[in-house]
């Protein structure tokens, strides 16, 4: 128990002890603190882009699954826990993101641990992005497959390794179309060039693209128009769509395949009904681009802003906006700082991100008016010291 107490105390003099505290959604994209409840803040950190979770065909499909079919799944799907809406929400999937079928998961965490150690292992080779999400590095350690990382969208970097090292096993590709703590984007058509000339899989996590990128909101992979050539189509229901759990859709062959291997999916109790009727009526609704297009005015609001403010830095090609900051106690200070002017965006710290690039991670959502954004631009402009030029 000693050796607790002194982690606990080494972190919590070091500003890296994170704990917990309820907030209290007041809806529209307003929260307060438990604590402060006198305080409206406008939440800059939720991940709820098209605003779906308070959306009403959410709601009521939510509720019409619950007072049918009650609260539980009961069990896992292989045993007694499929349910039609499982199914139908797997095809809605598949044919969202132009694959023959699609599986469900608990979790985008649960998923990535679960697929790739199911499709490799000792002697196969993984080529993973250095920033992809902990869910994806932990299913690479899983499988126990030779993990190696190149530079963070250097595909230059990717393709030396993959010379180097591809061999002749089963190889992997893994990145996120749109990186959840830098908001940047992958080069796609590239990425599918080098699967191809060097014979891996490639499996693309669009947690943070599946509603807000592509035509129908298919995601960056429909947006570049290579649904054909990714194996593995990885996203998430608890981000753009409102709800919870998560998927991936590829070839039949692939879907049987991970149904029967992919641990996370056999030994895991079935989704819940509601939160899959709610996910499915999510997955309908994405495909009215009005929706997108009213997000996608507001991240362009809030960038002009900035900008036109003196603002100078990178604020990249998404819904998802890092001010960097650098050291984790000075994230933490200017997320006060910011706090104090009603506006709530989180200080994201190692280990999520590397030693000494802390930031304000800021995301758009539809719920933001433009009185919202220009509130938060300007606090920002004052807390990074930008003066007006
Ligand atoms: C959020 C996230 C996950 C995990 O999804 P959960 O459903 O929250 O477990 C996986 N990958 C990426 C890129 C994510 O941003």
């Amino acid at each position: 128990m000693v050796e607790l107490k002194n982690w606990l105390n080494q972190q919590r003099e070091k500003g890296g002890l994170r704990s917990l505290r309820p907030v209290i959604r007041r809806g529209k994209g307003r929260l307060t603190l438990a604590g402060d409840e006198a305080r409206e803040l406008l939440d800059f950190s939720s991940n709820d882009y098209l605003a779906l979770a308070e959306h009403p065909a959410l709601i009521a499909a939510a509720q019409e699954a619950l007072h049918r079919f009650g609260t539980g799944s009961g069990a896992a799907r292989l045993m007694s826990g499929d349910l039609a809406v499982h199914h139908e929400l797997e095809e809605a999937v598949a044919r969202l993101k132009g694959k023959e079928a699609a599986l469900t998961f608990g979790s985008g965490y649960l998923a990535n641990i679960g697929i790739i150690p199911a499709l490799l292992a000792r002697h196969d080779l993984i080529f993973s992005d250095r920033l992809n999400h902990a869910s994806i590095h932990d299913g690479c350690r899983l499988s126990g497959a030779r993990l190696v990382r190149f530079r963070h969208n250097d595909l230059n970097h990717l393709e030396d390794l993959l010379k180097k090292k591809r061999g002749t096993g089963t190889a992997l590709i893994v990145v996120e179309s749109i990186y959840s703590m830098d908001g940047d984007r992958c080069q796609l058509r590239e990425l599918v060039t080098l699967k191809e000339r060097f014979g891996c899989l490639l499996m693309v996590d669009e947690a943070h693209a599946t509603g807000v990128f592509g035509a129908k909101g298919g995601g960056v992979i429909e947006e570049d128009g290579v649904n054909g050539a990714v194996d593995l189509s990885m996203g998430t229901f608890g981000k753009a769509l409102g709800s919870y759990g998560a998927y991936v859709a590829g070839n039949k062959e692939m879907i049987d395949y991970l149904l029967n291997r992919a641990r996370s999916f056999i030994f895991s109790t079935a989704l819940p009904p509601a939160v899959t009727a709610s996910s499915l009526a999510a997955v309908r609704l994405i495909g009215h681009s009005s929706l997108r297009r009213e997000l996608h005015e507001k991240i362009a609001c809030f960038k002009d802003l900035l900008r036109t403010g003196g603002y100078l830095a990178e604020l990249g090609p998404s819904q998802i906006i890092p001010i960097p900051v650098g050291e984790s106690g000075v994230a933490l200070k200017k997320a006060d700082l910011l706090r104090a002017q009603g506006i709530f965006a989180t200080a994201i710290r190692p280990p999520t991100v590397p030693d000494g690039t802390a930031r304000l991670r800021f995301s758009i959502t539809r719920h933001h008016s433009k009185a919202d954004l220009a509130q938060a631009a300007k606090a920002i402009l004052e807390i990074m010291e930008y003066r007006p030029s």
